[in-house]
């Protein structure tokens, strides 16, 4: 856990980012957005770099089984190494996703250029992050990349220590 020196007085809440293997394959590219985690100051709750086994990746994305981008997803996100953080902030989901920019790199490039996606994303598959898009799959999501963390524990004992 890294312990930033500011403090927030609202209540945190918590996302998952990932930081996709075009990203990390790129040390500027992960830097870059490492900084940007820092500069927006969301405090790093954990973090972990990790490696995708094709079935992992099915599973992660199984809501998108059946469409046209699913294999290469799926085989891209297995393709090498990913960095996964815990993220806390206020208002944490949207302002990850606000930063990360749209979906798709075309609209990035043009609607929110400065945006992650829209500065990094190669394709609309290997488009450099992901962020949880709602409370409800940030929690499913952080269980999935960090099967130890516990929820419980973070909103009791953890989370408080952040704040003023
Ligand atoms: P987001 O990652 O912005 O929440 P989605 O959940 O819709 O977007 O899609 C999951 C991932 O699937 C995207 O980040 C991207 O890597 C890939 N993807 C989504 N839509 C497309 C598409 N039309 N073509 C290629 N890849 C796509």
């Amino acid at each position: 856990m890294v312990l930033s020196t500011f403090r927030c007085a609202k209540a945190l809440q918590i996302t998952l980012a990932v930081v996709k293997p075009d990203a990390v394959a790129n040390p500027v590219i992960l830097e870059a957005v490492h900084q940007k985690i820092l500069e927006n100051q969301f405090f790093i709750v954990r973090n972990k770099d990790l490696i995708w086994r094709r079935e992992d990746s099915e599973r992660f994305y199984a809501e998108h089984a059946g469409r046209f981008f699913y294999q290469r997803l799926v085989e891209f996100m297995s393709s090498g190494p990913m960095r996964a953080y815990i993220l806390a902030r206020e208002n944490a989901i949207g302002h990850w996703r606000e930063l990360m920019g749209p979906t798709k790199v075309f609209r990035a490039r043009y609607t929110a250029p400065e945006s992650i996606r829209g500065v990094y994303g190669l394709t609309d598959t290997r488009n450099t992050t992901h962020g949880s898009d709602s409370a409800e799959s940030a929690t499913r999501e952080i269980s999935y990349f960090f099967p130890d963390f516990n929820m419980k524990q973070w909103i009791e004992k953890e989370e408080p220590l952040f704040r003023a």
